[in-house]
């Protein structure tokens, strides 16, 4: 990939970073807000549990920071683009696509399908315990 294109992706990277931080830091002022006791332990557990769920949902978006962080490191680096599994270059197509992929399609391919196998080999190996038991 060349220079410009990966300079583009960077730069879309860094303002996607910047906007989860900016919503990241409304979530924390948001439930600093809503730290409020309520006296009824009902409408106490119904705002617990909304907190729970902005909570999951920032956790997602966390690893998604991660990612992006890593991606800017790994251009940076001058890593970007490259297959961490077998080093070749990874598809333009690819990287405009799924600019946060580490691994080019075949070798993606090939680690999901030995991931199905091994969930396949799993199951079947629960099933046979369960027979003996
Ligand atoms: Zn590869």
């Amino acid at each position: 990939m060349n220079k410009n294109k990966t300079a583009y992706i960077r730069n879309v990277l860094v303002n996607k970073m910047e906007d989860l931080r900016t919503s990241a830091d409304h979530t924390i002022l948001k439930l600093k807000k809503s730290d409020d006791k309520f006296p009824d332990p009902f409408d106490q557990a119904a705002v617990e549990a909304s907190k729970v769920v902005e909570l999951n949902c920032r956790g997602k978006e966390l690893n998604l920071l991660l990612d992006i962080k890593e991606t800017i490191l790994r251009i940076d680096r001058g890593l970007f683009g490259i297959c961490d599994h077998c080093g070749r270059p990874i598809s333009e197509k690819r990287l405009m696509a799924a600019p946060m992929s580490k691994l080019c399609v075949m070798c993606q391919e090939e680690i999901e399908s030995q991931r199905k196998k091994s969930k396949r080999r799993h199951q079947y190996s629960y099933r046979i315990s369960y027979n003996h038991a």
